[in-house]
């Protein structure tokens, strides 16, 4: 049960039914993962720890054998390929960088079957293009963190592949640092042409570089599209609670429309009898109101908006409303909808 999932236009990759079971395990950590990558395509694997993101990037890369199921690149079948025969760049988390090569003799590593003199072109290339032409003569341990990633990504690109796996790449630099990477790492794949598959459990970062998020649920994929289709229209409570902040209601539908305890709503797409929904906090209205049916139990101030936790008899909602007019704690407040509400799965 996916989501909307358009196909590319043009698939690199497809990956089919992949399935893996450890020895160990009682359940498979990965179950019937199936998608198609569109050249250039950049992909976000994301879910909660344990969900089988890595062992899915894992097995496209050809370093663990699926039990079952077919990874296709450019309609050529790899699924037993071993991984360097592939074609396929990685990027690793802890960068794996040679420590006694300089900055330039890592971004040629990947070269050899260059000239010197062609290899060293290209490396300087590459070292322009992620803006660190002027430390080709250091060495990985005189480099930010921050620094050391765009270095790997540049070895990684020298080889022009088709397609670059990440497996949590910005993990080890801090949140500023982690931001403007990320930025610098999508318009670099998107100008050399490569697609990316990145594996992360931040939804957030998931928002921010991919093309398409695939969600994945313990061991399966139970969502993929794009980040704007994800977040507006989840297909399930999980999918909903992980990409943002979500409110669950139960309700009675009919056709678009939806009894609730705050009145009759309209529904993002049909739907017929008991439902759950998902509304969004900067759905939700909040108005102070002396003889409102809520209270409003905590705020946090956030910068641009506030987020709110309102208690309505057993129930306590999210609410984000602008940064302006302040609402405080134990003050009583009236909520409304003011917006579709999305059927869940
Ligand atoms: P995280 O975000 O924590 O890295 P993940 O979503 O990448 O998690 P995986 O690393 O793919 O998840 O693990 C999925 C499941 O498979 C987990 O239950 C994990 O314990 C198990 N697993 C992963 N690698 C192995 C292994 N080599 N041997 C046995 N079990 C494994």
């Amino acid at each position: 049960p996916l989501g909307y999932q358009p196909a590319p236009k043009n698939v690199l990759l497809t990956v089919d039914r992949l399935r893996k079971k450890f020895a160990t395990g009682d359940a498979p950590a990965v179950e019937r993962a199936s998608f198609d990558l569109g050249e250039g395509e950049m992909l976000a694997l994301l879910g909660p720890s344990g969900c089988g993101k890595t062992t899915t990037l894992r097995m496209i890369g050809g370093f663990e054998v699926p039990d079952s199921g077919h990874v296709s690149l450019r309609g050529q079948d790899i699924t037993d390929a071993a991984p360097e025969a592939r074609g396929i760049g990685f990027v690793f988390q802890d960068y794996a960088l040679f420590p006694h090569l300089t900055v330039l003799d890592n971004v040629k590593f990947g070269l050899r079957k260059m000239t010197r003199a062609q290899a060293t072109d290209r490396a300087a290339q590459m070292l322009r293009m992620v803006g660190l032409d002027g430390l080709a003569g250091r060495r990985p341990h005189e480099l930010s963190g921050g620094q050391q990633q765009r270095v790997a990504l540049a070895r990684t690109l020298a080889m022009a592949p088709p397609l670059v796996l990440m497996d949590e790449p910005f993990s080890n630099l801090d949140a500023a640092m982690r931001v403007d990477t990320r930025q610098e790492v999508r318009k670099l794949l998107k100008q050399t042409g490569a697609a990316g598959i990145i594996v992360t459990h931040d939804q957030e970062e998931a928002m921010a570089v991919a093309d398409r998020i695939a969600v994945m649920e313990a061991g399966r994929i139970v969502q993929i599209g794009t980040p704007d289709e994800i977040y507006r229209y989840p297909v399930s409570a999980f999918v909903a609670s992980f990409i943002g902040r979500s409110n669950l209601l139960t309700g009675n539908a009919n056709g678009m429309e939806v009894a609730t305890e705050f009145g009759n709503l309209p529904l993002s797409r049909a739907a017929n009898g008991a439902v759950t929904l998902s509304v969004r906090p900067e759905q939700i209205m909040l108005e102070a109101d002396a003889a409102g049916p809520a209270s409003v139990v905590g705020r946090e101030f956030r910068g641009h908006d506030q987020l709110y936790w309102v208690q309505e008899g057993e129930r306590c909602m999210q609410v984000i409303s602008g940064a302006g007019a302040t609402i405080e704690v134990g003050q009583r407040v009236r909520l409304r909808i003011c917006d579709c509400v999305v059927p869940l799965a």
